[in-house]
């Protein structure tokens, strides 16, 4: 059985601080099973460090560091964030920007114009540093396209992807983007992530987790964790008609990819 890359997660979350053991007995228990590598996604140049240590604890880790748009307010200033990313980017399993996007879903989220200052700032980071970037957007779909097609040279995963099937179709026409699954394809209600998963090629696609978030069926509402990666990649395997031993395999190869790994 070929083995899984989570391509993105948040073992740094206190909710792993509930388990015994915390984040790092689970992930040595995981790296003994059907998990090869993990990308921790950092939200804050705060969260950033959090995610260069589990690098540097764990063989399998890599690291994206970035500012999440619902993070854009609290940071010092643009600059000094950008600063400090660009020394982390500079490290060997520091390997993506991420998570950086727009977030229009709350209404007490950043100001539009804020979280767009700081997505565009961090895709210029990726260009400049030859990185690619992970991608968040919820509720901001035509911002999101629109933005990122003034960077077609970089390369970008959309993780969780949630726009529509004619968007996927939009955004695959380009060959630096990847389409992230997570436990969300198993929900009864992801008509337009199924949709979408038939029309992504197989070197196009990639599993996550989100963890602790999104845990697929039949564990749904529950703390999810790289173990449950099987359960969307035996989603993904129906819907693709292929063996979720195939679906393991294309997904790793295209993370290793992707990533430069
Ligand atoms: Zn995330």
């Amino acid at each position: 059985m070929p083995k899984f890359f989570d391509t993105h997660a948040h073992y740094f979350d206190e909710q792993f601080e509930s388990l015994e053991g915390g984040a790092d007995a689970l992930l040595s228990s995981l790296f003994e099973g059907t998990l090869c590598c993990v990308l921790n996604a950092a939200t804050s140049t705060d969260d950033s460090l959090a995610v260069l240590s589990l690098a540097n604890r764990f063989k399998g880790c890599y690291g994206a560091v970035g500012v999440h748009p619902e993070n854009c307010a609290k940071e010092e200033s643009l600059a000094a964030a950008i600063q400090t990313l660009k020394k982390l980017l500079s490290l060997p399993k520091i390997v993506a920007v991420g998570e950086i996007g727009l977030d229009y879903h709350w209404e007490d989220n950043p100001p539009k114009d804020l979280q767009r200052e700081f997505f565009t700032a961090q895709l210029e980071l990726a260009r400049e540093l030859n990185l690619p970037a992970v991608v968040h957007d919820r509720d901001a779909h035509g911002d999101t396209f629109d933005l990122l097609g003034r960077f077609p040279d970089v390369t970008v995963v959309l993780h969780s992807y949630s726009g529509s099937s004619e968007m996927a179709r939009q955004y695959l026409k380009n060959p630096n983007r990847y389409i992230s699954f997570s436990g969300v394809l198993t929900y009864k209600h992801a008509v337009q992530t199924v949709e979408t998963a038939k029309l992504v090629s197989a070197d196009r696609m990639l599993l996550e987790t989100d963890c602790p978030y999104l845990s697929p069926v039949p564990y749904r509402g529950k703390l999810n964790h790289s173990g449950h990666l099987p359960f969307t990649a035996e989603r993904l395997a129906q819907i693709k008609g292929m063996s979720v031993e195939e679906i393991a395999q294309k997904t790793t190869e295209n993370a290793i990819r992707a990533f430069k790994i």
